[in-house]
């Protein structure tokens, strides 16, 4: 596991956290720092979890291209929990999709914990995506035939760890979202908004930078999507960061931040 990350190229995060606490009362520390800047010509200044800069996008279909984001600035801490809102068709999706490293943006800035991923390739955002977003769909997008457990662990599985490992881990993203006791059960024993904290947890395993949620309460009724939302509150005010699209003004009101989009722009936020 420890090659597997260092051979993607973990080594940069570590550079630029030694980089960033030079000892100042050192006679040699500024020889030092120097010497780790030059080794970093552009060092990623002290930047939000999240920092989007003159972000832009462009669907080119056919003759008539679609601009569906036009110069959206957002920052946004660690630990914020935000509700992307706004009508059909203002760029919530497309703006998800960036956020998640699914897309590109056609022109800007993206910065996610550190890393510059507006011109990553695909492999690249392959790799962001699977350490450090997490992501919960409307559908819950589970395994039927295999137990939640399993379900929680996959994307362990994808990123190479070992069984015993990826058993613990899955086995305490269950019991944060208060499931251990069913690990057994397949996904349609469950409820739906039971289902739906399979779905988080399974977002949660690999202790992810970003939770990404694309209306997580758009299946449920309404007491069952406010229980998802409490979950949500939780886990913020442990430090996960946690961002929703949503088209319920009563689920936004729940969050801290709303961000509205109007036609690929933000408006009032
Ligand atoms: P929302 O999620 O807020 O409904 P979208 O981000 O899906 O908005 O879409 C924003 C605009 O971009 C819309 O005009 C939509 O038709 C267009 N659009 C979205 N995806 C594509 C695509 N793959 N190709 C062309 N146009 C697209
Ligand atoms: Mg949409």
């Amino acid at each position: 596991m420890g090659c597997r990350l260092s051979a993607l190229g973990c080594r940069e995060p570590q550079l630029a956290s030694i980089a960033s606490t030079p000892d100042s009362r050192h006679p040699r520390a500024k020889t030092m720092s120097a010497l780790l800047q030059y080794e970093q010509p552009e060092p990623v200044a002290q930047k939000a979890l999240i920092q989007l800069d003159e972000i832009s996008k462009t669907y080119d279909s056919g003759e008539n291209a679609v601009q569906a984001l036009r110069g959206v600035d957002v920052a946004i801490e660690k630990g914020e929990f935000v509700a992307i809102i706004g009508p059909s068709g203002s760029g919530k999706s497309t703006l998800m999709h960036i956020l998640g490293c699914l897309d590109t943006p056609t022109t800007g800035k993206y910065w996610l914990d550190g890393e510059d991923v507006a011109e990553m390739s695909a492999r690249a955002l392959a790799r962001v995506r699977n350490q450090k977003i997490g992501f919960v769909f409307q559908t819950f997008n589970l395994l039927p035939r295999a137990s939640i457990l399993k379900n929680v662990e996959l994307p362990l599985l994808y990123a190479g760890v070992g069984r015993e490992e990826r058993r613990d881990a899955a086995f305490k993203a269950l019991q944060r979202v208060g499931l251990e006791k069913r690990a057994k059960h397949r996904p349609n024993e469950l409820s739906g908004g039971q289902r739906q904290r399979v779905a988080i947890a399974r977002a949660l395993v690999n202790n992810p930078s970003l939770i990404l949620a694309d209306e997580p309460t758009g299946n449920l009724d309404q007491k069952t999507g406010s229980d998802i939302i409490n979950i949500f509150e939780e886990l913020a005010a442990h430090d996960e960061t946690i961002v929703l699209v949503t088209h319920d003004p009563a689920i936004a009101a729940r969050t801290q931040r709303r961000i509205t989009l109007v036609d690929g722009e933000i408006v009032n936020e």
